[in-house]
């Protein structure tokens, strides 16, 4: 990848944070060698997205050592090697919250249970079936940490029963808080990019474009949670498309487009904003409760764009639909609203 950047002419900065890119393109860096300013004709954001940590959970309690993210354990085992503890809990149940049970394990720490609020686990089968039979990890469903305790280091935590408000206290010296992926909007935000209440990632299109002429998106900072190879792949269709849009020479007009809104159960949906010129092959979807085979009907100002049968939907993970009824979306008009029906 690194290659293939520097190859193709690419500059790499290494060592540097973008602080600020201004609604007119202007991009503030601070790196070892001090501040600097870029005034390139587009910014791509591909800023990612990162777990819910503690304190945005609201969950009350003392704030010990030993609470981590996946990403902040994974870090502190396998780049820095540093001990962790010896007893934890997992709270949450998707595909990352299993990779937290096995960095434990590799680490030496007993997972003593894994909790989710949800009423099943989020992840293939097969993780589940490996982390309860091989690794002894019980999984509490409608359950969830209620409040963290120790002075100075975690020593226990409170566990609620969602569904009989019975609360236990369970003796532990690790928590990891998993998943709930929030988009690194903030860049993106501070520039005047809309975003959307949704996903709360930058509103884009399936080319990325953002609602700023020279903004574009892609990644997990507009559709969060997504693997690492679906992040790579619509990168990189971003990248071609903007590569084109350059050497046209129309990058510097507004393209306009629809908004795509949701109505619940559905969580999101992206590309979040579409045009008909611009038909995209798929539209990804999440829902937020698990949902046996429904359809989504696509509508606009009361008129039905389309629909499509969903197979069963779990949280926190992606169903697609064809984009083949973007082609009849009014572009005058209001936003296409997708629901279950
Ligand atoms: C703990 C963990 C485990 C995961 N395990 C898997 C897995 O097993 N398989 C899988 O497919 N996916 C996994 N994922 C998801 C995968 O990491 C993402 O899908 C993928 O990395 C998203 O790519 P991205 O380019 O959108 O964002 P990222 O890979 O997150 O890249 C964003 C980059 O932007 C940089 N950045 C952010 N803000 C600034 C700024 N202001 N200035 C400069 N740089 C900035 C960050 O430093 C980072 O390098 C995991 C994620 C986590 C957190």
């Amino acid at each position: 990848m690194t290659r293939l950047a520097t190859d193709s002419g690419a500059e790499l900065s290494l060592e540097t944070t973008v602080t600020g890119i201004d609604p007119s393109g202007v991009v503030s860096l601070v790196s070892p060698a001090g501040l600097a300013e870029l005034r390139p004709r587009a910014v791509l954001v591909a800023t990612g997205a990162r777990e819910r940590p503690r304190s945005a959970r609201l969950i009350p309690g003392d704030r010990p050592a030993g609470v981590f993210t996946t990403g902040l354990l994974q870090q502190w085992v396998h780049v820095h090697h540093l001990p962790v503890g010896r007893r934890a809990i997992v709270e949450g149940a998707e595909h990352v919250s299993f990779s937290a049970a096995m960095t434990l394990r590799d680490a030496g720490v007993e997972t003593v249970a894994m909790v989710t609020e949800l009423p099943r686990h989020q992840t293939l089968g097969g993780f589940a079936l490996a982390s309860r039979f091989l690794m002894g990890i019980p999984l509490l469903t409608s359950t969830r940490v209620a409040a963290v305790h120790g002075r100075g280091r975690v020593s226990s935590v409170e566990l609620a029963d969602l569904t009989s408000g019975r609360r236990r206290t369970v003796e532990v010296d690790t928590v990891v808080f998993t998943g709930e992926w929030v988009p690194d909007h903030e860049l993106a935000r501070r520039a005047g990019v809309r975003i959307d209440p949704a996903t709360k990632g930058p509103m884009t299109d399936g080319g990325g474009q953002t609602s700023v002429v020279g903004i574009l998106a892609a990644g997990n900072v507009v559709h969060p949670g997504e693997t690492a190879g679906m992040a790579a792949l619509g990168g990189r269709r971003v990248a071609q498309r903007l590569a084109e849009r350059l050497r046209r020479g129309d990058f510097d007009r507004p393209v306009g487009g629809v908004e795509v809104r949701v109505v619940e159960p559905l969580a999101w949906a992206w590309p979040n904003v579409v045009r008909p010129d611009d038909v995209p092959d798929r539209i990804l979807l999440r829902t937020r409760t698990f949902t046996g085979r429904r359809t989504v009907s696509v509508e606009q100002d009361g008129r039905v764009l389309g629909q499509a049968r969903l197979r069963h939907a779990t949280p926190n993970r992606s169903l697609s639909i064809g984009g083949g009824w973007v082609a009849d979306v009014d572009a005058a008009a209001g936003p296409v609203g997708l629901r279950l029906v």
